[in-house]
């Protein structure tokens, strides 16, 4: 079965995600733990949490269909030892967040090496800060996101996150996020049905679908290699609808969060519909 949503707001509370999630025919959804362009954020009272509980009780939503999402400012990576520090801290804070909300995914941007360390070096440093945040915590799963390679942001290719996923100790509490749109600005080409085939055999043959706990479903602004990471409507990009009929009809994308990060939110009910449309046919 497909768990097909879309990243949320949370605005005026947390415990509106499911509220927000219901309305537009999602059966999953992402949602930031706080203010994702902040480093602080006031902890959750108990009306948050048993809100939020009873809304996603309520509404069907299971803690293995709901994929939140860290803040931008975290870099795992980060060469400087401070801001090192400061990235690690918040990272534990946002998985002792999800923990508090009973979820068991948190999906983040593996990290930068900000040109001044090598690739391999900040690799390490990501994998390091996994395991820190894990021995500190209990069970939410890490969930690495790939990237679009913009910059000198890491985890562009399949490779980057197995080596991470090979230095993680606790094998049961990393995974991978895949987002399709970063996946082809990256240069992946999803694009072509042999293209398509090929990408998702190799990433089972490098990285493994035991290891797959979401995707994110975005149609790319930008071409194939573009290294830019830019979301368009699906169907809008440079990607097309076969790319998501695949994913729809394709039995390793069953049972985890498949979510839209598409720019146009009013449409995403439409996306959602199309989507499940595309699993019928
Ligand atoms: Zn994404
Ligand atoms: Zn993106």
């Amino acid at each position: 079965m497909k768990y097909v949503g879309a990243h949320v707001s949370t605005t005026g509370g947390v415990e509106n995600a499911p509220l927000n999630a219901h309305r537009i025919g999602a059966k999953a959804f992402a949602l930031f733990t706080k203010n994702q362009r902040q480093w602080a954020a006031a902890p959750y009272t108990a009306n948050n949490v048993e809100l939020f509980h009873q809304r996603c009780r309520e509404l069907g939503y299971d803690a293995s269909h709901i994929l939140p999402h860290d803040s931008y400012l975290i870099n795992l990576g980060n060469p400087d030892p401070d801001a090192l520090e400061k990235s690690r801290a918040a990272f534990l804070d946002e998985m002792l967040r999800c923990e508090q909300l009973g979820l068991k995914l948190l999906n983040f941007h593996p990290g930068s090496s900000l040109k001044k360390i090598s690739d391999e070096d900040c690799l390490r440093l990501i994998a390091e800060s996994i395991n820190r945040t894990l021995d500190k915590t209990t069970s939410v799963c890490a969930v690495i996101e790939n990237t679009a390679g913009q910059g000198s942001n890491l985890g562009y290719s399949f490779e980057q996150l197995a080596y991470i996923i090979e230095r993680v100790e606790d094998k049961s509490r990393v995974g991978v996020c895949i987002d399709t749109c970063h996946a082809f600005a990256a240069g992946y080409d999803l694009k072509s049905e042999s293209g398509f085939q090929d990408t998702f055999e190799h990433f089972g043959n490098v990285v493994g679908f035991q290891y797959l706990k979401g995707m994110h479903l975005n149609d790319s602004k930008k071409g194939l290699g573009s290294r830019v990471d830019r979301h368009e409507v699906i169907g809008q990009g440079e990607l097309g609808l076969d790319t998501f009929r695949w994913i729809m009809q394709d039995s390793r994308f069953d049972d985890i969060p498949l979510i839209l990060e598409t720019p146009d939110e009013e449409r995403w009910t439409e996306e959602i519909r199309m989507l499940y449309q595309f699993g019928k046919s």
